[in-house]
């Protein structure tokens, strides 16, 4: 039975650690979400959120995990005729493109072998051979620990290809790496808050640009509860379409401030430096899985070339410090191991878990 007081230190890739100031935040009163308190909670919230991610354009409060907002961009906008162009670079990126697939839409993907990146002439080379209404990227593919050069893929669409759309998964990387919203002309850009906003899970936060809302106005059969055009009709009220989860979006709104008062600029170096230490440790200790250009700043994928025991290892760790890390995702268990240092989580825990981690594969 778990111990509720004494929970378990998470370094797992998501959900991450919350701390208990951020806890309180879903404890408080609740309001009643057409109200004018509401309203002000709501609006309060999505302006912070316009200034983290340097938009203009539309941010919308999602009762849903971050799937959600998988289907939410195919279903909005991507016709039933059209075609996506889904990059698949790990777990997350293949199921984005299963999702699409299962929405009736014709996907062609784009394969690279896990941890290698997606890059900019890839993309160019499929979208030049065919008419695509959009393509699907993953900003950081959690699977691998990879971050994407999605600003350098962003600089080649707006160049070459202006009209396509872009759709971009930052589940693991919004707040903790750079979102320039408007300028890198991306146009649905989505996270669920257990990853770097290091909130309970059970929320997610999109940003919708102004023409993939219009796209949005053309495409039939959307659905209710991930209508964009409703969502926007709500928004413009400061409401949500529907019940929100209102504790969540308390937790968001402290959070935003936390991120705004520090600099966001401040809370992606934080990151970098996190990565830095634990790429470095993973240098000497092991191999990193993926080339150390592309290796993420939110988590780090650690080839397993000491052929420890990975799960034994977890175990052992949990059992004498209560403390948690990731095992490898699906086909790269035990082959790898994940060690997240998003959110709340500080260089300080790093150091401690590492040298745990030291001791067990002394
Ligand atoms: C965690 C994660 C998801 C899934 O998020 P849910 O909140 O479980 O829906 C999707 N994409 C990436 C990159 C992730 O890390």
């Amino acid at each position: 039975m778990l111990d509720w007081k004494n929970p378990p230190r998470l370094f797992i890739p998501g959900p991450v650690k919350v701390n208990e100031d951020v806890l309180q935040q879903l404890a408080r009163p609740t309001l009643g979400h057409r109200g004018k308190e509401y309203a002000q909670l709501h609006g309060e919230t999505v302006g912070m959120l316009k200034k983290l991610f340097f938009t203009e354009q539309n941010v919308f409060l999602s009762t849903s995990s971050a799937s959600g907002i998988w289907e939410a961009a195919i279903r909005n906008c991507v016709g039933p005729d059209e075609t996506v162009l889904a990059t698949c670079c790990g777990a997350f990126s293949d199921k984005w493109a299963d999702v699409a697939e299962s929405c009736g839409r014709k996907v062609n993907r784009l394969k690279v072998d896990w941890g290698k990146p997606i890059l900019p002439e890839m993309i160019e080379e499929k979208l030049a051979g065919g008419s695509y209404a959009a393509v699907t990227l993953v900003y950081n593919e959690t699977s691998t620990g990879l971050t994407n050069p999605v600003y350098d893929i962003s600089r080649m669409m707006k160049e070459k290809y202006p009209d396509v759309l872009v759709f971009v998964d930052a589940v693991s990387a919004m707040v903790a790496l750079p979102i320039h919203f408007d300028d890198l002309g991306w146009d649905v850009v989505f996270a669920s808050v257990q990853k770097a906003f290091a909130i309970p899970p059970g929320f997610a936060v999109a940003l919708v640009s102004n023409r993939a809302l219009e796209k949005s106005r053309t495409v039939p059969d959307k659905g209710y509860y991930f209508n964009f055009e409703l969502w926007a009709k709500a928004a413009e009220k400061s409401q949500t379409l529907v019940t929100p989860s209102i504790p969540h979006i308390m937790a968001v709104n402290y959070q935003s401030r936390k991120f705004l008062d520090l600099g966001i600029e401040n809370v992606w170096k934080r990151h970098e430096q996190m990565g830095e230490f634990v790429r470095d440790w993973a240098g000497q200790k092991f191999e990193l899985f993926c080339e150390r250009k592309y290796a993420s700043n939110t988590l780090t994928t650690i080839r397993n070339t000491r052929r420890v025991n990975v799960a034994e290892t977890i175990k052992a760790v949990q059992q004498k410090h209560n403390t948690v890390f990731g095992n490898g995702y699906g086909k790269l268990k035990e082959e790898t191991f994940r060690i997240a240092h998003m959110g709340d989580i500080t260089l300080d825990d790093l150091k401690e878990l590492l040298g745990w981690i030291d001791e067990q594969i002394a």
